[in-house]
């Protein structure tokens, strides 16, 4: 018989996050300051962040310790489990061996609450009282409303207007946690006055929701701002994702040749592969890593490596990243989570360097292959981990035409129980294929007067 499911028990939880900058041949390039362009230091994100995230924001430290108070929380649910897709193996007829690692089983339904803990826990450490932040479709608000709930923290989150009137679960989750949710933009802010004087019926935006969270942390001591990717100590909180995973592969007797994840900012890409990535740096291994992204928002594939600001209205630092441009607006496909125009530092540096693959897939492609994985497997997954499924439909699929038996190892990062009007949207056949064009992408670059980089 074969083993359906791979599970660790709770002391089997990382005792220490893996900070792979600590490894990287070619470290990331500094952030600038958005107005000077000059290297810029840690103290600038002080207004913004407490200390012991700001310190693990420029640490390059391999191992920095999970403080007791955050894997307590982690043991609510995990170790998460790791299983072998065997309807999916059956299903597509093929000799590889596929496995998946299931983030869904978190209170919020994805793997955000491994960082919100954490962030919340070095908040609550510094005194902090209350923490700001923006929420598109909602999952990474519900997973800080959880988290600020724990500790004690006052939770308020700009949630973008239309999400707000479109998506209400997400939101009725945040308020069962005790957050305030604001249908963004608001009249708190300045930001959010001055876009509501020129247009009192604005659907609202992400770029809009930073502003205004990032404006109410900066002008109050007492209240701080949490971002859910991107940053490096937000990818590094997500390594315990993999940390696990390299155990249960061993556990399961198997190694990945293939590990797929999707790709939004890069936090859940990095929280399982950094630690496979490890075992290539370090034992010269050669386990593929392949980051999976919307065709209609494909930075990775063809988007330049320069420097762009992380937000769209150009108030952040300039990072170095795979970017379409800050301007850039992607179509409103359903896989909120990952439509950003830019990428997380780290992993645009390893991409740079070819240590690591991405791949882009077309939306129909995506619910055709996550339609199949909840017929085959049960799980109905989020519209985002979809991208991740088709990637290894495909890589199974040649090595059914290859007769190869490799072992693919799929990040089944959240499932989609709130996201099925998408669902609906695709078994009614209103979806549409989209694939930008590349005169749309060059005209999104051609916007851009940020530094380049050789
Ligand atoms: C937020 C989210 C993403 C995209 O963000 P990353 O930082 O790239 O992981 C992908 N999948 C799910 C389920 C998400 O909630």
């Amino acid at each position: 018989m074969n083993t359906r499911k791979i599970l660790l028990s709770e002391n089997e939880i990382p005792e220490a996050w893996y900070n792979i900058v600590h490894d990287m041949p070619n470290k990331p390039l500094p952030p600038l300051h958005p107005g000077t362009k000059e290297p810029i230091g840690p103290d600038a994100l002080a207004p913004l962040f407490p200390m012991g995230l700001i310190q693990q924001e420029v640490t390059q430290e391999k191992w920095v310790e999970i403080p007791e108070e955050v894997r307590e929380v982690y043991k609510i649910w995990r170790p998460t489990p790791m299983f072998r897709a065997i309807g999916l193996e059956k299903a597509l007829d093929t000799p590889a061996k596929i496995y998946y690692k299931y983030e869904g089983v978190s209170p919020s339904g994805s793997h955000k609450p491994n960082t919100a803990v954490a962030q919340a826990y070095y908040n609550k450490q510094e005194g902090v009282k209350r923490i700001t932040t923006e929420t598109g479709a909602g999952q990474w608000g519900s997973a800080l409303s959880f988290a600020c709930q724990h500790f004690g923290i006052e939770c308020e989150v700009y949630m973008v207007k239309i999400s707000y009137k479109q998506k209400p679960y997400r939101k009725m989750m945040m308020n069962t946690w005790g957050a305030n949710v604001h249908p963004s933009p608001t009249d708190l802010t300045e930001a959010g006055r001055q876009v509501l004087a020129k247009n009192p019926d604005s659907p609202g935006s992400l770029g809009i929701a930073i502003s205004e969270a990032v404006e109410r942390a900066a002008s109050d001591e007492h209240t701080k701002y949490a971002l859910g990717s991107v940053l490096n100590h937000v990818l590094m909180h997500q390594t315990v994702i993999g940390l696990e995973a390299v155990k249960q592969m061993e556990k399961a007797g198997d190694q990945p040749d293939i590990v797929v994840a999707p790709f939004g900012g890069g936090s859940n890409f990095a929280g399982i592969s950094f630690p496979f990535l490890r075992l290539n740096l370090e034992e010269g291994q050669n386990i593929r890593c392949i980051a999976s992204e919307p065709s209609s928002c494909p930075k990775l594939t063809r988007g330049v490596f320069r420097y762009d600001f992380g937000d769209m209205v150009g108030m952040t630092p300039l990072l170095p990243m795979y970017t379409l441009g800050h301007n850039f607006v992607p179509a409103p496909i359903h896989a909120g989570g990952l439509r950003y125009h830019g990428a997380g530092v780290v992993v645009s540096q390893l991409l740079r360097d070819q240590l690591i693959e991405a791949r882009a897939h077309d939306q129909l492609e995506c619910f055709e292959a996550g339609v199949l994985f909840a017929k085959t497997e049960g799980i109905i997954p989020a519209p985002e981990t979809n991208h991740a499924i088709a990637t290894a439909i495909q890589e199974a699929k040649r090595c059914k035409e290859e007769g190869k038996s490799e072992t693919i190892l799929i990040h089944l990062c959240g499932h989609g129980n709130f996201d099925l009007a998408a669902y609906e949207n695709y078994l009614s056949g209103n979806l549409v294929r989209h694939e930008i064009t590349e005169e749309e992408i060059q005209a999104a670059l051609a916007e851009l007067d940020t530094p380049t980089i050789d």
